[in-house]
């Protein structure tokens, strides 16, 4: 029974108590009958059952997705007609928008105002490739009086999708909307954490009018289902978004069968902010950064590096804001931290919070907010005076947890934001343009945002260097990724 502390829970009406997987346009179980049990975060109880999808499940889904790809309609539409279903898509998306971030909310944790602005998010992926399909150019190479050559983009045939679960129904749009509007089909597998927003996706698809067998889901556990996937030797390509460390593993299990690989993997972004910035701008930002969508955010700002002249400054009105900072249940409209998405998770967010303690001066948070005391809540949390060299400066926490560390030069700045294995963003914040340009060119990062909260624009790349991702997407870049570029050559 919950608690009495839980009387605050919002609980949704008509809550499914089992998800199925979509195979061929229809919703099945496990061929084994296997299930495993969904929590919410907030109590942490068991509310439904998934299938829990095995090698047996993958064949079929793959089986499906190469039935449609080969016999159906969809890779032969013209790009206009595919991009009129895509459209449809986001319009329910957008109508549905509520119900979404209801259900995304309860599922993940994530305050209800911030879910629902990634369901809107994911309508207007969908929409982005639905025109930009449209407007697409074949590319074309003349030497005049001998030859034209020119480029034929064809759909790559099954795309395999791995997400995590961290903005789940927005990161799968990211996916399925270039991989759709290609025309190429696709094999799903969402992360087991946060499967109920996922299963919304095959009652869209249908009512948009996707033909059947484009679109296959199959829940299940990474190492089953996503194995499974990954090892297919008829899925030649797959896109993958979770941790580094699964994103390496994923690389080695397709190695042999040389699949086309898109990794957007973990991140520890810097964000550096020098004595001339507009700090009021840097620290609203900074906070916003971290801890919004509860810290579970790859490109979250959670190394804060500080010019020693305004560090004390920055550093007391940063811990005041960050312990004004709401944090409340997730349906709450003035929650702006929610709670985290599982106690597994929790429990690894909580032993950096104790370890942090060892490592730098706690200033806000460290622990349960008053309040909570069943749930996956933390208080935002601030060290300062962190070293380099500690866990918390190094290692991806992917919670409300922020490490302060002061340094004196721009040299200093850059070695210290470079200092990770990873390189997924960075922000910059001064008043200096030439020193903002200079220093985005030199940090290791897929992304710089300059003097800004961050804010996509879906044309551009979207990717990390070193750890934290192999190959971008975003634009044309997405459409290339799930196409065959073929050279055609021809004699004038
Ligand atoms: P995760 O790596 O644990 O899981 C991601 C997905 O991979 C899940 O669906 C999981 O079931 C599946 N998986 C796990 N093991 C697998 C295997 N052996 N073979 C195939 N599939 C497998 O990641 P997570 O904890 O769900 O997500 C959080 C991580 O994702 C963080 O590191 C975060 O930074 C990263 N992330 C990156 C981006 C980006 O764009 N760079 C975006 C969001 C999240």
């Amino acid at each position: 029974m919950p608690d009495s502390s839980l009387a605050g829970r919002h609980v949704p009406a008509d809550l499914p108590t089992r998800i199925q997987h979509y195979i061929d346009g229809a919703f099945v179980d496990s061929a084994d009958g296997g299930t495993f049990d969904v929590l919410d975060p907030v109590s942490n109880e068991t509310y439904l059952q998934a299938a829990a999808g095995k090698k047996a499940d993958i064949d079929l889904a793959v089986a499906s997705a190469r039935r449609a790809f080969t016999d159906g309609p969809w890779p032969r539409m013209l790009p206009r007609e595919r991009s009129r279903v895509l459209h449809r898509i986001a319009d329910i998306v957008e109508s549905r928008d509520a119900r979404l971030a209801e259900l995304e909310s309860f599922d993940s944790g994530l305050p209800i105002t911030q879910a629902l602005g990634q369901a809107r998010r994911a309508a207007e992926n969908f929409r982005f490739f639905a025109d930009l399909i449209v407007a697409q150019a074949d590319d074309a190479y003349q030497v005049p009086g001998r030859q034209l050559n020119y480029v034929n983009r064809k759909p790559i045939g099954v795309a395999g999708l791995i997400t995590p679960w961290n903005t789940p129904f927005m990161l799968e749009s990211w996916k399925l909307g270039p991989a759709l509007a290609t025309g190429s089909t696709v094999v799903l597998k969402p992360a087991e954490f946060t499967p109920l927003s996922a299963s919304l996706w095959a009652g869209i698809f249908e009512e948009a009018g996707l033909p059947r067998g484009v679109f296959n889901l199959v829940n299940g556990l990474g190492e089953d289902a996503g194995d499974a996937l990954v090892k297919h030797p008829g899925v030649p390509l797959i896109s993958f978004t979770g941790e580094s460390a699964t994103g390496g593993l994923i690389f080695a299990n397709a190695a042999p069968f040389l699949k086309g690989l898109s990794m957007e993997l973990g991140g520890k972004s810097p964000a550096i902010v020098f004595a001339d910035a507009d700090l009021d701008a840097a620290i609203d930002a900074t906070i916003f950064g971290v801890f919004s969508l509860n810290g579970e955010r790859c490109t979250a700002g959670s190394r804060i590096l500080v010019q020693r002249s305004v560090y004390d400054d920055f550093v007391e009105r940063y811990a005041a804001q960050a312990s004004r900072v709401v944090v409340g249940y997730p349906h709450d409209p003035a929650t702006e931290v929610g709670a985290l998405v599982h106690p597994e998770h929790y429990a690894k967010v909580m032993s950096y919070v104790e370890l942090g303690k060892t490592e730098g001066r706690l200033v806000a948070g460290g622990g349960r907010p008053e309040g909570f005391e069943t749930g996956n809540f933390v208080a935002p949390t601030v060290f300062v005076d962190v070293p380099p060299d500690a866990r918390i400066f190094q290692e991806e926490i992917f919670g409300p947890v922020v490490a302060i560390t002061p340094f004196d030069t721009d040299d200093e700045a850059l070695a210290l934001a470079n200092n990770t294995k990873y390189g997924l963003a960075a922000y910059v914040w001064t008043s200096d343009l030439k020193r903002a340009h200079n220093f985005a060119h030199a940090v290791e990062a897929g992304m710089v945002w300059l003097n800004s909260n961050n804010v996509r624009d879906l044309r551009t790349p979207f990717g990390g260097v070193k750890a934290s991702g192999l190959g971008h997407e975003g634009g044309y870049r997405s459409i290339d990724f799930y196409t065959d570029q073929q050279a055609v050559h021809i004699t004038l």
